[in-house]
């Protein structure tokens, strides 16, 4: 398979800040260690996504468990659009132009493909919509057209720690169409995927000052290193 160089999460990363970027692929044992806290918050993340595929039952789940499974994983979700073996994936993959992408819930309706992309969030923030911007890319670009594009997230109803006690997930999640946001985002897309590919290309860090941007939208796990670096200077 040939290698990717960018993923929904180092393309946001990206986003973020081109420096975290580029050491997160580099340099990734200066990362920060994780804190318990953010520990949980991508635990709470993974749960309210596998819950939140019972909205849509009776799907095939495709969640590739290693890398080393994406290429089947990929594989699999072609030939499944392409017999129509199934209406509703879980995590289907999708490459284009070495960028990846593994997608909460894909369903066919009436004929016409829409995507889901699960957030355990009680709103929808800018980064959620460059996320999905991101997505809609390269699945539309890989070959399959996307009729429609839904964040679901969390009603204010949803109690985080009673996740395992609901009966019924209906009214607990919103589905919010987002396709109007994000076709205009498509243009910013391609120029900042042109930023970031770019920037994998240099032999060192590029010089990027810390900054408000360290902590938004979330805190980056070079700040250790980062600061070490300013302290020296
Ligand atoms: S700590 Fe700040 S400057 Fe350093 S890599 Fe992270 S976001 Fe960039």
């Amino acid at each position: 398979m040939e290698k990717h160089e960018l993923s929904k999460s180092t393309f946001i990363r990206g986003v973020q800040c081109l420096k975290s970027l580029y050491l997160n692929k580099k340099r990734p044992f200066l990362r920060d260690k994780l804190s318990p806290e953010q520990l949980a918050i991508f635990r709470r993340g993974h749960k309210v996504g596998s819950l939140a595929q019972k909205l849509f039952p009776g799907g095939v789940d495709l969640g590739a468990r290693s890398p080393a499974q994406y290429r089947k994983v990929l594989d699999l979700t072609q030939q499944i659009i392409k017999n129509n073996a199934y209406d509703i994936l879980y995590e289907a993959g999708f490459q284009f132009d070495r960028l990846l992408v593994f997608l909460d819930i894909l369903v066919r309706e009436n004929g016409s493909w829409h995507a889901y992309e699960v957030k355990s969030s009680y709103k929808i923030s800018n980064t959620f919509l460059l996320d999905a911007a991101f997505q809609y890319y390269v699945i539309t670009n890989s070959g399959l057209p996307l009729e429609d594009f839904y964040i679901v997230y969390a009603s204010e109803d949803l109690v985080y720690e009673k996740l395992d006690e609901y009966d019924n997930l209906e009214p607990l999640f919103i589905r919010e169409n987002v396709l109007d946001r994000i076709l205009p985002l498509q243009d910013f897309i391609k120029e900042q995927i042109i930023r970031e590919k770019e920037t994998l290309l240099l032999d060192k860090s590029p010089e990027i000052p810390m900054g408000p941007h360290c902590y938004d939208p979330y805190p980056c796990d070079f700040i250790g290193h980062c600061t070490r670096q300013a302290q020296r200077k």
